[in-house]
Order: C-alpha cells, then structure tokens, then sequence
C-alpha cells in the first residue's frame, strides 16, 4: 500500500494539557496544528494530577517567595478567566470541584510564619478562614489550629480536557499502534514524521509535548539535550466502604513544621457519586516501590494524625504509581517554570505544573512564530483515526 501523506502547518506530539492547550490556541489562531496521541487523551500525568490551580502559596511555606511562587502566581487568574469565557481557551464547561484551597495546621502556627501569610507579598493569594466561615470538617471543638484560604481554584480534570479538545478533536489523532517513528530530514531541518510505512506528516514545525514520552522522541531524534528527568510518586486513593457514610470532599494541604505540606487532599466523585480522597504531599513522594497493605497503613495513621477529631468511616484503599517528567535540574529538584528549548524546528516542552499549560503555551506561540510559521490550507481527509478520552482514576483505581 502507498504511504499517505497527510500536510499541516505543525504537528505536536502528545495530548496531555500542554499539547491540548497548545493546539486548541494555534487553530483558533488560524494555523492548522494536527496533535498526535499514540494512547488516550490526557492519559499520563495529566488525568493523574490533583486538578490545583496553583498560585505559588505551597512554594512559599518556608517563609520565602521563590522564584516558583512569582512564576506562577498569575496562573490562577489566566485560568479563571478561561472558567468565565474571557480567557484563551473557553473553559465555561469545565466543572470547579472548589473555587479555594485550604491549608490547616493542627497546632497555631509560630508567629513568624502568620506574619509572612499575613505580608503583602503574599496578600490576595491566602486568607485566614474566620471560624463561622469554616467548611463542616474543621469547625469540630477540638480543631484548635490554624486555617487559611488559598486562592487556587481545583479543577474536575475529565471536564477540564473535553472542553480543550472537543472543539479541534477532529485533528486529534492516533497514530496506528507501535508504528515506529522515523523522521524525514534535510540536514537538521525536519520536514515530515512517518508512522510505519502507513502514514507520513509533512509540517513546518514540530513540538514534542509527550511528557515522559519525550525522551524517546529525542532519542529518534539523535537529540542529546535538554534531558528529562523524571520524579515518581505513589499517591493514595481511599473511599467508604459504605456510599451513605461518604467521606467529606475536602481541597486541602495539611501543614507540619517542614516546608512541604505532609499530605494534599482533594476530592473526587466515582460514578456511584461516592467520594474519593485521593492524597498527594509528602507520603506520595516517600511512599515510591512500597506495597499497598504498608502505604494505606500509612495514610491511615497519617489521617488520624492530622484529622485527629474526625471519626474515620471504614475504608476501602488503592494506590497509583506514577512519574513527573521534567527537565532535569541538579539533585532531582523541581523546576521553577514551565520548559520549552528549540533544536531547529523542533521544539521540546514540559509545563511541570499542569497550572502552568497558558504560560509553556505563550513560550512554544512565540517560539514557533519566531520561526517564521505561516498559516496554510490543509485537506482534513486522512484515515488516521481521531484519538480517545482517557478513563478517571475513581473508578479505575478501585477495580
Ligand atoms: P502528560 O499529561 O504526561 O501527557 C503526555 C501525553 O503524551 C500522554 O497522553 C502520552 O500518552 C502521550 N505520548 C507519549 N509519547 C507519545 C508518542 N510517542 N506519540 C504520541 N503520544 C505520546 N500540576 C498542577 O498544576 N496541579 C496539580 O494538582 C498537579 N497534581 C499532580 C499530581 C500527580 C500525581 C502528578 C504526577 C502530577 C501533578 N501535577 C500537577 C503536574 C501535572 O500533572 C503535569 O505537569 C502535567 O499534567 C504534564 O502535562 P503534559 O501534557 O506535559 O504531560
């Protein structure tokens, strides 16, 4: 059979919240962007994410404003613009599971810390919770700590994704399964991607936006940096056994003495509507290669630990093991911002916060038009199949 040659003017590899964002702009722009996902769409890091619109306030519990807190502290609001239709992507479909954030620390906090959440810099991004405004949980006798009010939004991620790509979904499509990726090249100027001996891509730029699956691609592609660095986590599910004692939905980073939160809960609804904590923070990041029977032990004690007032429902647990993948910074650190380095026509990108996808998208929009892009017309008759929606974890995870 002869190879087909589809044409476009740019072809991003990898629809997580990067590649999504990044193709919903450049056709709205007017350029014609294919998106190629080789599973399903926001599969990986993306429908595995706590759905935080961060602004930066966990990055600040030290006492100091990073340069991660000043990155992104415009993040919630770009979002909440594209939540009200002003934005640009059109989110007014996406569902918010909260509109704020809590933080709570079971003891008063040291009186240097209340007078830094207090401080200008950090004013607009947390508020105190006065008591009447408390939610049910934390307006028990006994909670006797601290409680603010961040102002980051968390997002229903499922809802977050169809309102991205259902717009431009026709060019989001599947490559056949394991067709092998080659390259076809006039020096180091790319000029098409092939996909087995079935399919050939011909386009003016090229943006690798595969999360882990980026590494790969430059390896296709001979390319030695930027390198990847990636970072595990084992977060923890857990629901009621019984749906009538359902757990409460909380959005929450509990506070110790360190300056990561211990545990980050959010709150997700199965298709029974009954409520999964899913909890992230410290217990994630040491709880890497334990088994399952230890992890929830864990987590259990770490919930009495600091929800010491709330009586527990019986529970039922799970686990999820997945990377961060990012650019690699010295000692496994995080990265500050979001990542885009340009090899020719290629452009390589990691957002490293899902919060941060406008901002990588504003870098990859500049960086491709740098590059003198130009808006062709381009037939939409192919046979590439268009791709899929991936499936939650608060079913999936308890199966
Ligand atoms: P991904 O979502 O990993 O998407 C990459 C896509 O590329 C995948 O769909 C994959 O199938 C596809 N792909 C790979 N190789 C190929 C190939 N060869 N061809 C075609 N397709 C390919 N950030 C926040 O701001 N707030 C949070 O609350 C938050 N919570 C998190 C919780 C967890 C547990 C984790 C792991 C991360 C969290 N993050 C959060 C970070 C955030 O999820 C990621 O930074 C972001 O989702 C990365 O998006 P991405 O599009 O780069 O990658």
């Amino acid at each position: 059979m002869p190879r087909q040659v589809i044409t476009t003017d740019i072809v991003i590899i990898g629809a997580g919240i990067a590649g999504l964002w990044l193709h919903h702009r450049l056709n709205k722009l007017g350029f014609h962007a294919l998106l190629l996902e080789n599973k399903s769409i926001g599969n990986a890091q993306t429908l595995s994410s706590q759905g935080i619109i961060h602004g930066g306030a966990k990055y600040a519990l030290n006492g100091i404003l990073s340069n991660a807190t000043q990155a992104i502290g415009t993040m919630p609001a770009r979002w909440q613009a594209c939540l009200q239709g002003q934005g640009d992507v059109d989110l007014t479909q996406a569902k918010v599971l909260a509109k704020h954030q809590l933080l709570w620390s079971k003891q008063q906090l040291a009186s240097k810390m209340v007078s830094f959440f207090a401080s200008k810099a950090l004013s607009g991004r947390m508020q105190t919770v006065a008591k009447s405004d408390r939610p049910a949980l934390f307006q028990h006798r006994k909670f006797k700590g601290a409680l603010y009010q961040l102002d980051e939004p968390v997002l229903d991620i499922p809802s977050v994704l169809e309102a991205i790509a259902k717009p431009w979904q026709d060019r989001i499509l599947q490559p056949p399964n394991n067709a092998n990726i080659t390259w076809q090249k006039t020096g180091e100027h790319i000029n098409a991607v092939q996909m087995g001996d079935e399919f050939e891509i011909q386009a003016q730029q090229f943006v690798f936006t595969a999360g882990q699956g980026n590494q790969t691609l430059l390896d296709s592609l001979n390319i030695k940096t930027p390198k990847m660095q990636l970072r595990p986590l084992q977060m923890v599910l857990c629901k009621a056994k019984d749906e009538q004692h359902a757990l409460p939905a909380i959005y929450a980073h509990s506070l110790g003495s360190g300056s990561k939160p211990i545990a980050t809960i959010t709150s997700h609804f199965d298709t029974n509507g009954n409520t999964v904590w899913y909890i992230g923070g410290n217990i994630a990041e040491q709880g890497v290669g334990k088994s399952l029977a230890e992890i929830s032990q864990e987590a259990q004690d770490l919930l009495h630990a600091i929800l010491p007032w709330f009586e527990l429902p019986e529970l039922e647990w799970s686990s999820h093991n997945v990377n961060r993948a990012e650019p690699k910074q010295s000692a496994l650190s995080r990265p500050d911002t979001a990542f885009v380095e340009s090899n020719n026509n290629v452009h390589i990108a990691w957002p490293t916060k899902l919060a941060l996808a406008p901002d990588l998208s504003d870098k990859l929009i500049e960086a491709l038009t740098n590059n003198d892009l130009k808006a062709g017309k381009h037939s939409e008759q192919h046979a590439l199949p268009t791709a899929q929606f991936g499936k939650t974890l608060w079913d999936q995870a308890f199966k």
